[in-house]
């Protein structure tokens, strides 16, 4: 488990900021720890902010939900400037599903952390064919902490760190369909790619 450096950050005239990113695959558990930290943050009364694409509407327009339906309130925004305008005045910012924003995404976080924001990003390191998956890799290379959260794999109960895609379609983006993925390991995603050529 992620143990933060420190929660409260100080007063507003000396805040510090940093990036942290929470990343893995379908259901690993990354919007949970994303919520189970900003939790702990509005307890220590920091003001947070948490935003996600306005690409995905998979449940409600407001709410950033995980697969266990435990829910905290989100603004949907159409680019990742938009959070400099719109969380610069937060104490803590929270990004779900960063993988769908734009390549713009890490120099907002740096930005956003150089002015004192703790920033807390959650998003897929891969896409269902394996690829890192598109702004992440940059917003994990700048980030401070790195969190890998591992799903279980349904076909063998090894530790699963792939998004197998029981479908043929090529496109990346394909919301709303959960049930056409499978977290799986290495072994069994290669597999499965066998299967579906
Ligand atoms: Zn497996």
């Amino acid at each position: 488990m992620f143990i933060e450096p420190r929660v409260g950050n100080g007063n507003h005239a000396n805040r510090r900021g940093w990036v942290e990113v929470i990343c893995g695959s379908m259901f690993s558990g990354k919007t949970e720890e994303l919520i189970r930290r900003l939790n702990r943050a509005t307890i220590a009364k920091q003001k947070v902010e948490i935003f996600k694409p306005a690409i995905d509407k998979r449940y409600h327009d407001i709410d950033v939900v995980s697969h266990n339906a435990n829910a905290i309130r989100s603004t949907p925004i159409d680019f990742a400037q938009d959070m400099l305008l719109l969380g610069g005045s937060c104490d803590v910012v929270g990004i779900d599903e960063a993988q769908f924003f734009d390549n713009g995404l890490a120099e907002v976080c740096v930005k956003l952390a150089n002015s004192g924001v703790r920033v807390i990003a959650a998003g897929l390191d891969m896409d269902y064919l394996g690829k890192p998956f598109g702004p992440m890799p940059d917003l994990m290379a700048v980030a401070e902490y790195v969190t890998k959260v591992h799903a279980i794999c349904v076909q063998c109960g090894d530790i699963a760190t792939y998004s197998f895609r029981n479908a043929l379609s090529e496109q990346q983006v394909l919301l709303g369909e959960t049930e056409s993925y499978e977290a799986r390991c290495r072994h069994c995603f290669l597999e499965g790619r066998k299967a579906l050529r």
